[in-house]
């Protein structure tokens, strides 16, 4: 049975050209990049040439961009880093109720070490209110942080609005962009944020790789002690094939990205309308207009998310459902109780997020298996 995968939000394939231009830093340029000799110097020059590459692809300068483990790493630094440097100035910090858990429990061990966490609300689409924002400002605040676009809705949070009341009372703006790089244009500079995470994986560059954007003159404190790799601010030897995939990676998002564009919002706006007309009792969860390019999210009235995959995976289909499964209970989505869904509701849902590789058959398949499958778990509830 061919796989027809729709989970690119959960994790991405490695494109053919990011895995070729990786594979000399394994077993011929193997190099340490602190090394003096030949192949040191060459891994050097292929993470430089890669950090150039990522600050193009956001429009910041190469030496703002420190590489990381992974998005949670860059999550973790960006937060803990700014809240113990600024603790002498304030101890608040302003966030989203529909943050990654990367964000989310990092705040829960900020504020179990004296921090003050503001967890704003969103609206029915996901949005954050941008008066609630300013109102929820005091001036202990020190950090706002906001993601770039949701993870399982795929809503387009207000960037450049957030980043003009933050600058308005002098607070750095961190945005988690790990789902929106590579997908949207990003451009720090016009947009105004000073801090931003983005994460391989989820681009076409391999799992274990991110990076974090520290616009020139912020400090932030070091997550961990070691050698004094990445400006000093993130020790441990470099990734240097990992680095390099993401340089490449974002060299490539950055080329194709109008195409990229285009060819995934026709197929997500083309599932929407084909599980509309053919499903009754659906939602479409998140914003209509501030929308990732690939991402649908459904709920189903009277369906349980876990079954409606296990029944999807038997026939050769990846997605992925909001509830996450805990200690054996089904517990539904925190972003779709945000939006106000009801527990029923938020636990019937189902994200499908397109890549390149999905076709308008692909589609044709997943919305006739879902047509099948959900008339037959309807019958049995019933
Ligand atoms: N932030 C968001 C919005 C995400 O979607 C994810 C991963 O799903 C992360 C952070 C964590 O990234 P990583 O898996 O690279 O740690």
């Amino acid at each position: 049975m061919d796989i027809r995968y729709f989970d690119n939000a959960a994790t991405t394939k490695v494109k053919k050209e990011v895995l070729e231009a990786m594979f000399p830093y394994f077993c011929e340029q193997y190099g340490n990049p602190s090394s003096m000799y030949s192949i040191g110097r060459n891994a050097r020059k292929a993470v430089e040439e890669a950090r150039r590459k990522v600050a193009e692809l956001i429009n910041c300068k190469p030496n703002e961009i420190y590489f990381t483990g992974c998005g949670s790493e860059s999550d973790n630094t960006a937060l803990k880093g700014i809240a113990y440097q600024n603790k002498n100035r304030g101890n608040h910090i302003i966030t989203s109720k529909i943050e990654h858990p990367a964000i989310l429990n990092t705040c829960e061990t900020l504020a179990k070490n004296g921090f003050k966490i503001t967890y704003l609300s969103v609206d029915q689409n996901g949005r954050i209110n941008l008066e609630e924002l300013r109102r929820a400002i005091t001036d202990k605040t020190i950090l706002i942080s906001i993601m770039f676009a949701n993870n399982e809705i795929g809503t387009i949070e207000p960037i450049k609005e957030i980043s003009q009341i933050a600058k308005m009372h002098n607070i750095i703006f961190h945005t988690d962009a790990v789902q929106a790089t590579g997908n949207i244009p990003i451009d720090v500079q016009k947009m105004g944020i000073d801090m931003l995470s983005l994460s391989g994986h989820k681009l076409n560059a391999p799992k274990g790789i991110g990076a974090l954007y520290v616009k020139s003159g912020i400090e932030f404190q070091k997550f961990m002690d070691g050698g004094h790799q990445e400006k000093d601010k993130r020790a441990g030897t470099e990734n240097v094939a990992g680095i390099v995939a993401l340089g490449k990676a974002c060299e490539l998002a950055r080329k194709n990205m109008k195409s990229h564009i285009e060819y995934l919002s026709k197929l997500r706006d083309y599932c929407i309308s084909q599980v509309e007309e053919k499903i009754e009792d659906v939602k479409v969860n998140g914003s209509k207009e501030n929308r990732l390019p690939g991402n649908c999210n459904f709920s189903f009235k009277n369906i349980e998310g876990e079954t409606l995959l296990l029944k999807l995976d038997a026939k050769g289909i990846c997605a992925s459902s909001g509830s996450a499964c805990s200690t054996g209970s089904l517990a539904p989505s925190h972003v779709l109780l945000a939006i106000g869904l009801t527990s029923e509701w938020a636990k019937g849902s189902l994200r499908i997020t397109f890549s390149e590789d999905n076709t308008k058959e692909d589609v044709d398949y997943l919305v006739n298996n879902l047509v099948e499958i959900i008339k037959e778990l309807r019958k049995n509830n019933a």
